[in-house]
């Protein structure tokens, strides 16, 4: 993959004993491994990676949506929660993904801990790696999530069938399972974005990916000839009301373009994108002809098949790898299925079903490795 290196020359970079010897030994394995670097913005670059010090979160700003920008620091190890403590950093420098580098370096050249962080606010350190085997483990953790493909952009077709525009009992299923999650404390507020970015940095994520601020969870119900009917990104999942704003119709995946195609009424504005996980639930309809229903939750269940690789969400790579774990089960239509790091996808007959099922189950905790 072609490969960045930014930050390395910026103020105070000197003087970490940690950082410079992580770019130079994450440059060999990178060149090793016959990854080759890119000359620049517009070269074809799949992955950056952004260092800087931990009270600078320096922000790279990419030149596109395909771009994979991972934030590289060090520092002492965090007090308290760790997540609390790295998370801002992660999104100060608009990155998708953090390392977090845990100093002093021990006696054999390596940090004391190493710390991966996603957006979906998970974090796992790296353990058991032999010291010359370092870095190799770290670009093994961050080059299939580079590598991996955004299904997030929206086409918006004007064309919902009129006997739709009010909802259905399908729509309303969502209004209500949507409510459900939030009395059971399973919607975690959006992460105030907004507060922790300049403005100029907040505009170019938002023309980037159209992003209002980062929540999660999120529901969809088949309409059977249709397509399936899926709660609308960034809104406050208690209160969806309107049919082609905050609930919308997803007709299909259109993969020559890489875009979620939505049927809307005419003249809704303003236009809501679906929720980024639209690719997950496409991708487990059709192949699961029986499943009638999916929640997806920040939320752990105990015994449950996991996926390997924590894929970012809005993935084509996160889709496959949840609608292949769950043809591994015996009974896909209620099927639970683990997101390494992340949450849980699970499918039913309808949401009400899903929820008597699971949710006297469901554990707050998800386990991190
Ligand atoms: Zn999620």
């Amino acid at each position: 993959m072609r490969f960045e290196i930014v930050g390395v020359d910026g103020p105070s970079m000197g003087e970490s004993p940690t950082l410079m010897p992580f770019v130079k030994g994450l440059e060999e394995v990178l060149t090793a491994e016959g990854d080759e670097k890119a000359g620049g913005e517009g070269s074809g670059t799949k992955v950056v990676f952004n260092f800087f010090p931990p009270d600078r979160p320096r922000p790279h700003h990419r030149g596109s949506q395909a771009t994979f920008v991972v934030g590289i620091t060090a520092g002492p190890e965090p007090e308290g929660d760790i997540l609390q403590a790295v998370y801002p950093m992660m999104i100060r420098s608009l990155g998708n993904h953090l390392i977090y580098l845990v100093e002093p370096i021990a006696g054999n050249g390596v940090p004391r801990a190493t710390y991966f962080v996603t957006l979906e606010r998970g974090y796992y350190p790296l353990e058991d790696c032999a010291p010359e085997d370092y870095f190799h483990h770290v670009l093994d953790r961050v080059r299939p999530l580079a590598e991996s493909r955004l299904v997030i952009n929206n086409e918006f077709r004007e064309d919902l069938p009129p006997g739709f525009w009010e909802g259905n009992e399908r729509t309303q299923e969502i209004v209500i399972a949507s409510r459900r999650m939030a009395e059971m404390d399973l919607l975690p507020a959006p992460f105030p974005m907004e507060t922790l970015l300049p403005e100029k940095d907040f505009l170019h994520l938002k023309r980037l990916f159209q992003i209002g601020g980062l929540s999660y969870g999120n529901v969809s119900v088949r309409e059977p000839g249709y397509g399936f009917w899926m709660s609308a990104s960034g809104v406050d999942k208690s209160r969806l009301e309107h049919v082609g704003r905050d609930i919308l119709l997803v007709r299909d995946y259109d993969e020559a373009h890489n875009q979620i195609i939505l049927s809307v009424p005419p003249d809704i504005s303003p236009r809501r994108r679906v929720s980024v996980d639209a690719i997950e639930h496409w991708m487990i309809y059709r192949r699961h002809p029986g499943v009638g229903a999916i929640l997806h939750v920040h939320a752990w269940m105990e015994g449950v098949v996991s996926t390997e690789i924590n894929y970012p969400c809005g993935t084509y790579e996160i889709a496959r790898a949840v609608s292949d774990a769950l043809a591994t089960v015996d009974d896909p239509v209620h099927g639970v299925i683990g997101l390494r790091n992340h949450g849980l996808t699970i499918t039913g007959e309808n949401l009400p079903e899903i929820f008597d099922r699971v949710g006297p189950h469901l554990l707050r905790q998800v386990p991190m490795s």
